[in-house]
């Protein structure tokens, strides 16, 4: 966005500032162009002097000579002295001579212009105390530069008996002289019905009046109009000069090449932006959020988060990971906490049974042995009522304290299924091993000699207990039903023994 701005700026800086240069430039080209046409001008003046103080001339004023007219007025005469009419008048402005070389259509415009006039100029009679002068004149809506001079004998002296005026035309041949002379492209234009107004007394005047030039800028180049007045003081045409604007061109290009140079600095900031922030941020997230999506998915937060680099993404990842690992050990807790007896701290049915149908897959799968012990305490009601509840439950941490220490193989399970009902599942025993097993726990449970006034004979703690070995039918169902039904055996045969499925 800023280097646009800038762009925009620099575009509208460069602009003004070619305009400027171009049109100070203009401005002199035009004032250069001025010079030559008074140069020009003052050639012709130089013609018209060396004519004026001519004393035949002088001498053909008092009195009309044909002959004289015949051969030194003619437009021989004019060509050589490159001129392209001569007009002689007596004081009052009446035409005595004519001549003029007739353009390339044959036109005579002075001529036709003073047969208009009735043959007469009083402009020039009026102009007489300046005696003489140059500037422009319009004859049939053409421009001339003319030069006027009161004419004298050759020593410039004795009264004067007339003036001869001398033009030449600003054609389009003198245009095209001019033109090549000095390298610039200009026109004559004519203002046709010009009121009169006196700025400049002599067209070709030297002082070059800025304040009277007109610019008009175009689009490829800057149009330069100055007005042309007559010797008689109204505008009558104009110079329209025009110049190539080559700042604006130069300042186009140079400003063309900067926007090509800043639009692609742009777009390769802003691929290279694009690539950092895909390798920075993009790729990264991509990478956090798969790794969640498979976190999520497994429902048992073990997957790892990746934490690379030392900015806000690695520590978004980092956060992320301490999240999951927070998660990971409460869902943890949660699951121990919810297979687990809270009195006795052996695992509870919920567990036992889940390690049991396990249990059975194996079993299935490999024929691996296994068996399944229910114990349950005997008179434990009679026990809770004459000890009370607390050493009812402190009874049955003894059962557990029981089971841990007879069983001591990692494949042993001991559960607390409720009450003071346990079960313990064997794996990788046979029937009677496992019957072995049950007969040292119940031996172990009342070598314990918790007293028990309510189980008598013995007056001391026991339980009763059914083994049930599986079996490749069983499931969890049936083999429960054989081992309890055991334990209900063991307990109508008198209690505290065991009794095999
Ligand atoms: P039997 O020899 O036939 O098994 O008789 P029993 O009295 O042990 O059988 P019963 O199932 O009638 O009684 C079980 C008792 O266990 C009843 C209940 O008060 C007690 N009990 C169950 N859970 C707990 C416990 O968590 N703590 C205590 N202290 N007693 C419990
Ligand atoms: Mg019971
Ligand atoms: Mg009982």
């Amino acid at each position: 966005m800023l280097a646009l701005l800038t762009l925009i700026a620099l575009r509208w800086g460069s602009h003004e500032k070619a305009a400027q240069q171009e049109e100070i430039e203009a401005r002199a080209e035009l004032h250069r162009l001025m010079n030559t046409l008074q140069a020009r001008t003052l050639e012709v003046n130089g013609t018209l002097k060396s004519w004026a103080n001519w004393t035949a001339l002088y001498e053909h004023l008092r009195r009309r000579s044909p002959e004289f007219r015949h051969n030194e007025l003619t437009v021989d005469a004019l060509t050589v002295a490159d001129v392209d009419f001569l007009l002689l008048l007596d004081p009052d402005g009446k035409v005595v001579e004519m001549s003029e070389v007739p353009g390339a259509q044959g036109e005579t415009p002075v001529t036709d212009e003073t047969r208009q006039r009735g043959y007469a100029y009083p402009g020039y009679a009026s102009l007489s105390p300046q005696g003489s002068g140059c500037g422009a004149i319009k004859a049939r809506s053409r421009v001339a530069l003319v030069c006027f001079s009161l004419v004298l004998n050759s020593e410039g002296k004795g009264s004067p008996r007339g003036f001869l005026v001398i033009g030449q035309w600003l054609n389009e041949e003198m245009i095209q002289k001019v033109s090549e002379l000095t390298g610039i492209r200009f026109g004559i234009v004519d203002v046709p019905n010009a009121p009169l107004i006196v700025k400049s007394p002599l067209v070709v005047d030297n002082v070059f009046r800025q304040e009277l030039v007109q610019v008009l800028a175009q689009e490829h180049d800057i149009e330069l109009r100055y007005p042309i007045t007559s010797l008689f003081g109204n505008d009558i045409a104009q110079v329209r000069m025009s110049w190539p604007r080559r700042h604006a061109q130069l300042a186009n290009s140079s400003y063309d090449t900067t926007q090509a140079v800043v639009i692609a600095l742009i777009l390769t900031c802003g691929v290279l932006l694009v690539l950092l922030l895909d390798r920075v941020v993009v790729r990264r997230l991509n990478r956090l959020r798969e790794e969640l999506a498979q976190i999520v998915d497994s429902r048992r937060w073990t997957g790892e988060v990746t934490v690379s680099g030392h900015d806000e993404m690695a520590a978004l990842a980092r956060y992320t990971r301490e999240l999951v690992a927070v998660v990971r050990h409460q869902v943890q807790e949660l699951k121990n906490l919810s297979q687990t007896d809270v009195l006795t701290g052996l695992p509870n049915r919920r567990a036992f049974n889940e390690r049991l149908e396990h249990m059975l897959a194996q079993h299935a799968r490999q024929q691996v042995p296994a068996a399944l012990i229910l114990m349950d305490v005997d008179y434990f009601k009679k026990y809770n009522d004459s000890y009370g509840h607390p050493a009812g439950d402190e009874a049955l941490q003894r059962v557990a304290q029981c089971l841990r220490s007879c069983l001591r193989r990692e494949l042993d399970l001991p559960a607390r299924l409720g009450g003071e009902e346990f079960g313990v599942l064997l794996l990788g025993v046979t029937a009677e091993q496992a019957g072995a097993v049950a007969e040292q726990i119940r031996a172990s449970f009342q070598g314990m000699g918790i007293t028990h006034c309510g189980n008598l004979p013995l007056g001391v703690m026991t339980m009763s207990l059914g083994v049930a070995a599986v079996s490749a039918a069983d499931t969890t169902t049936t083999l429960y039903r054989r081992a309890d039904a055991a334990l209900y055996h063991a307990k109508a045969q008198g209690r505290n023994q065991v009794h095999q499925a």
